[in-house]
């Protein structure tokens, strides 16, 4: 290919070999009919077991705008995902999961809205086809991330997305980390947005997260609400809740100090001195972890975490060459 392609879609796949043919069969044809101008498949073999990527690359053939990307192992969704946006060469990213759960048809939907200016699409499954379990706990996780300070999306974790890769390069992924894509690009000063796309139930292969899921993902957002809270210094966030807890903790016991001192006794306040104490240690535990955090991370620190938005600064001088 001598040109980069305007659009690079990346799909994790694993152990999805009986899925795999109506795959290829669908996103070539899918994308030469949309409006991108040229594009590029990655399928990011995730150690499947199945020969899933021997078929895909028996598919993709001599077609040098399909390649396969295995990796040496099962590493999961999220650096499946990053191998890709790692070798992709468009300047847009889109992913969409190989189930096909989403219909790859529906590119241009999404290319709509990130054309009007958003940095990252992301497709809303108004009528999702899976079990009331899955839907439960996907309508608890978009509450709790939109809580958290993530962007107003009814949908945030649907595998079908549309973004800039500038963003897309630099998204934290590793883990269930994937899950929070949106929160972190609209905390960096993305431009979120979603459009609602169909939704089918998973027709062939199986689903790789069971129902637990949402406890490592819970563990997910705190891992990634310290980074993100802790303006790029996670310990921050430790410290912080730290001094929270320590110094009115310091206080109580300085009272009860005081009263022993004074009057001789603290008289029936051993609740008080055991809340304090409690106070005290648990800040402390804090600001110790804030400090181990901070010194393990060092190699990190002080690297700016501002994101430029080139797009505005392109546009900018578009405008002023006119
Ligand atoms: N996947 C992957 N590695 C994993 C889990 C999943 O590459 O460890 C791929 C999987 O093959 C599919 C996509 O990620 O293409 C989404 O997975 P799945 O359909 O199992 O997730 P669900 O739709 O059930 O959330
Ligand atoms: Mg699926």
């Amino acid at each position: 290919m001598s040109e980069p392609p305007y659009l690079s879609m990346v799909v994790p796949i694993r152990d999805e070999r009986e899925g795999s043919e109506i795959l290829f069969s669908r996103l070539v044809p899918a994308l030469e009919a949309s409006s991108v101008p040229s594009f590029e498949i990655l399928f990011v073999d995730d150690g499947s077991t199945d020969q899933t990527a021997d078929l895909l690359e028996e598919l993709c053939g001599a077609d040098e705008r399909c390649r396969v990307i295995r990796l040496r192992r099962a590493f999961g969704k999220g650096d499946a995902l990053g191998a890709g946006f790692d070798e992709a060469l468009g300047s847009v990213i889109a992913t969409i999961d190989a189930d096909l759960q989403e219909n790859p048809e529906e590119i241009d939907r999404l290319l709509r809205v990130y054309e009007d200016g958003t940095d990252l699409v992301i497709g809303w499954r108004n009528q999702r086809r899976d079990g009331l379990g899955r839907r439960i706990s996907s309508a608890l996780f978009n509450t709790v991330v939109r809580w958290a300070g993530g962007p107003p999306l009814h949908d945030g974790n649907c595998g079908f997305k549309l973004m800039r890769k500038e963003l897309a390069r630099e998204l934290p992924l590793s883990g269930g980390r994937f899950r929070f894509m949106h929160l972190v690009a609209a905390h960096w000063g993305y431009r979120v947005g979603e459009v609602q796309v169909s939704h089918r139930k998973r027709q062939t292969g199986h689903s790789h997260f069971g129902p637990l899921r949402a406890i490592p993902a819970l563990l997910d957002l705190v891992a990634i609400l310290a980074l993100l809270k802790g303006r790029g210094r996670p310990g921050f966030f430790f410290l912080k809740w730290g001094f929270v807890l320590s110094i009115p903790g310091s206080g109580v016991l300085a009272f009860l100090a005081f009263l022993r001192f004074t009057e001789g006794t603290i008289g029936f306040r051993y609740p008080l001195l055991a809340f304090g104490s409690l106070l005290l240690l648990g800040g402390i535990q804090l600001l110790l972890a804030g400090v181990l955090v901070e010194w393990l991370g060092s190699r990190e620190r002080g690297r700016p975490s501002y994101r430029i938005d080139r797009h505005r600064h392109e546009m900018g001088a578009r405008e002023r060459d006119r």
